[in-house]
């Protein structure tokens, strides 16, 4: 029996040790399932699977994607991690005697495949997000949190494209220069970025017009897409509502790189600091979250300029997250806290509902309205 001292509290048992132990190997390794993800999508294996009508062995995917037969053990501890991890799925081959696995696709894997995901391909997204330029920073996280830049923290908010505020975003601390640059200064980088955010757009549009959010488009004459991209967005309004008049305001080395394709959408090059075209709405996605509160509060000042009173119809419509909205299911809170983090390194943050509100109200609109239809992100319609 076991006597009960408080001088000992501290010790743990065996059960609680092996338990902290194991939490601890589970996070140190949370990196190489993002890393053997994107193994497997620039491998093509979803697409190999695909091809194969949604089930094939690990010869078939060798063979696909023209690996070396010995290459076969190796591959087989990457699909391991990516099955336990819910990516792909397993299946014992009939008759089970052969015994060789059968790997199949998940929710999760068809959408890293256009044929396989309804028209989704998400694995620019993937590109994006695991890409050296983002993951760099994050190695001077703690540092970036010493830096002691009180004093020019203290002095007024610098305006501008350029800053988040005074302080040096980790981002800045990591490559020298400011985290906007890159597109301009490093075109693959810029590629990945747009085509990353066309893909995303392309997806989370489908689901609103899905979900009736397709609603928040009914009524108006025209719409600008407030760091839009490559137009992905407006081409999807476009395309719903053909007699919506859709533009694209972008810094002019995304407007510079813009495919002559993207539907029935103009291109404008600017800075959504100094001016924003004129229109009956505003769509700003995923473009507030990569700004401070100060730069945000700038940013719908310029946006309420350009569009016309509620009474007429004027809105500024945001596809972003709202932290606690939606489901509370643990993978949406981890995935919505990841999120933010993630957004640390450009200075950018993900807000709770009460956030989004002092900006809006300190940008002068009076009222709005969150619909949490889009998974872990929400649709947010703001009112002058
Ligand atoms: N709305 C798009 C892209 C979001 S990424 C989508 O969701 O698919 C943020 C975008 O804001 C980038 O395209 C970036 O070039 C643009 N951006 C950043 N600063 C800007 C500025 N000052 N003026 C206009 N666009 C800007």
């Amino acid at each position: 029996m076991h006597e009960h001292t408080t001088q000992h509290s501290y010790e743990m048992s065996t059960e609680e040790l092996l338990q902290g132990h194991l939490q601890l190997y589970h996070h140190f390794f949370s990196y190489i399932k993002s890393m053997a993800l994107k193994c497997a999508a620039e491998l093509g294996i979803p697409a190999a699977i695909h091809r194969r009508g949604g089930a094939a062995t690990l010869r078939d995917i060798v063979a696909d994607v023209a690996l070396r037969q010995a290459k076969v053990p190796h591959l087989r501890r990457l699909m391991r991690v990516l099955t336990v991890s819910g990516i792909f799925a397993m299946k014992q081959q009939q008759p089970a005697s052969s015994g060789e696995a059968v790997y199949t696709l998940t929710p999760a894997s068809r959408l890293l495949v256009a044929g396989a995901g309804g028209g989704h391909d998400m694995s620019p997204m993937l590109r994006f997000l695991v890409h050296p330029t983002a993951l760099t920073p994050f190695f001077s996280l703690h540092a970036w949190f010493r830096v002691d830049d009180e004093e020019e923290e203290e002095e007024p908010v610098a305006g501008g494209s350029g800053g988040g505020g005074a302080a040096m975003s980790l981002f800045e601390m990591a490559h020298g220069f400011p985290r906007w640059e890159m597109t301009g200064r490093d075109a693959a980088y810029g590629a990945v970025l747009n085509e990353a955010m066309a893909a995303d757009s392309r997806f989370v549009m489908e689901v609103v017009f899905r979900e009736g959010g397709g609603d928040v488009f009914r009524g108006i004459g025209s719409l600008v897409d407030v760091g839009g991209g490559h137009g992905a967005a407006a081409a999807a309004v476009a395309a719903a509502f053909p007699h919506v008049k859709c533009s694209v305001l972008d810094l002019p080395q995304v407007v510079r790189k813009a495919p002559p394709d993207a539907g029935d959408v103009r291109f404008v090059a600017g800075d959504m600091f100094e001016y924003v075209p004129p229109a009956d709405a505003v769509l700003l996605k995923y473009v507030l979250h990569c700004f401070g509160d100060d730069d945000c509060v700038k940013i719908l000042r310029r946006c309420k300029e350009a569009i016309p009173t509620r009474d007429a119809g004027g809105k500024v419509i945001i596809i972003n997250m709202v932290i606690g909205s939606g489901s509370q299911r643990d993978i949406f809170k981890e995935t919505q806290a990841l999120f933010d983090l993630y957004m640390m390194y450009i200075d950018g943050v993900e807000r709770e509902e009460k956030e989004w509100e002092n900006i809006f109200s300190k940008a002068g609109f009076s009222a709005y309205k969150i619909m949490p239809i889009l998974g872990f992100l929400s649709i947010i319609e703001v009112y002058p």
